[in-house]
């Protein structure tokens, strides 16, 4: 994550020796799921990291954090960067907090005896389960996130929940998440039933029927996007624009081809070959270039945008900003807001929460007209044919439903 917002090694470094450089990785990934954008995210890590160097080894708490602010802001005279803007030192400070589950967000509750209840969840979780202040709140966001989705505005509506019901639910709730979220919700779901049970207000016990999520890789099958999603998303890039040009190219590099978001913030003007129909990847870690074949639909976009959408700029970067710094190379983590803004704007958002599902589909749309795990993981990039094989789940499972053999079972040797 700090590599997609500082480029610059000596800036990473800089960061990562300072006294709270441990837990920034966790703390911008925090922030990411909060919806910050790289330019917050950028200040919010100055300001921390402004913080842990007038920190030190003291204890990170809410009284330095106090203390900091109100006591040696005001008078800071540390060298560069030293980020002194108020307003920006509390957010900042307040989201670290939150993060290591110091002061987090108030829960709101519903009105009525359903707040009540959740009032007395809140209760014995903190006294008689002696959770952490941090997860306490994960359980009731989770239990109010229920009570909302499911409708239910009177506590005798819990008594119409059904095994069925729960599995949905969790299911879809853990859907497009990591396999480790995904076994928080459950879990988090299965202690809120077995409140509700010792209450009285479900008469069997319904925490048996939440699905388990098993931690490791392949048990989980990535969610893949139908054809029809995919031109939905497509459509959502306003082509009359410079800014929809470029995001359409954007979204096809990925969707036709399954780049990373790394990938396509590092395609250069010498690497598209709008003749020859290919694009050439450099990869930095290998110090290859893969060159990788265009579609005409993709080639047709690429040329749209570069003919009628890129602003001139010096930077060799295909895709570049529109908007202040006008002109500089998109980094991975824009080419990411890029893709979740047209989800948005296709409906789609509830599906998409980061750019994986488009590779995922590349893949599975590959299995689908017969290619083999092999020239899936080299089209993709991926190490080891282990993590190719996460995709042979999906098409075994689609096989399964028209019952024919699996073709590429001798590769799926395990
Ligand atoms: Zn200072």
């Amino acid at each position: 994550m700090l590599e997609d917002l500082f480029r610059c090694t000596r800036v990473r470094r800089r960061i990562r020796s300072n006294p709270i450089g441990p837990i920034l990785e966790r703390y911008v990934e925090y922030l990411v799921g909060r919806g910050h954008l790289p330019r917050t995210l950028r200040q919010y890590i100055y300001v921390v990291e402004h913080f842990g160097r007038w920190l030190g080894r003291r204890p990170l708490d809410r009284a330095m954090v106090q203390r900091f602010i109100r006591r040696h802001l005001p008078v800071c005279r540390c060298r560069m960067p030293a980020f002194r803007n108020l307003e920006w030192n509390r957010a900042a400070l307040n989201r670290l907090l939150e993060m290591v589950g110091m002061v987090p967000d108030r829960v709101g509750f519903p009105r009525g005896l359903v707040g009540n209840l959740l009032r007395r969840y809140q209760e014995s979780l903190v006294t008689a389960r002696g959770l952490t202040s941090l997860s306490v709140h994960k359980h009731l966001v989770l239990a109010r996130d229920m009570v909302t989705d499911l409708c239910v505005r009177r506590t005798g509506q819990f008594g119409a929940w059904t095994p069925e019901l729960i599995v949905r639910y969790v299911t879809k709730k853990a859907r497009g998440h990591k396999p480790s979220t995904g076994k928080g919700f459950a879990t988090r779901t299965r202690s809120f039933l077995r409140f509700l049970l010792q209450e009285g207000w479900i008469c069997r016990d319904l925490s048996a029927a939440v699905p388990t999520f098993a931690h490791w890789r392949l048990a989980t099958l990535p969610e893949t996007l139908q054809k029809e999603d995919l031109i939905r998303l497509t459509l959502a890039a306003d082509v009359r624009t410079p800014v929809g040009l470029r995001d359409r190219a954007v979204l096809l590099c990925m969707s036709e081809l399954g780049l990373r978001v790394s990938d396509v913030a590092g395609l250069e003007l010498d690497g598209v070959d709008l003749t020859a129909r290919v694009l050439r990847l450099r990869c930095h870690k290998k110090r290859k270039t893969t060159v990788v074949p265009m579609s005409g639909k993709l080639a047709g976009a690429l040329e749209a945008y570069l003919r009628h959408g890129r602003l001139a700029s010096g930077a060799r970067g295909v895709f570049v900003m529109h908007r202040a710094p006008i002109g500089r190379p998109l980094s991975p983590m824009n080419i990411r807001d890029i893709v979740l803004r047209l989800a948005d704007r296709a409906g789609l958002r509830h599906r998409i929460s980061g750019t994986h599902i488009l590779r995922h589909s590349v893949a599975s749309r590959m299995l689908g007209v017969g290619a083999s795990l092999k020239q899936i993981a080299d089209l993709l990039g991926h190490q080891s044919i282990d993590t190719t094989m996460i995709y042979a789940k999906v098409d075994l499972t689609a096989l399964s439903q028209v019952a024919l053999p699996w073709p590429g079972t001798k590769e799926v040797q395990r």
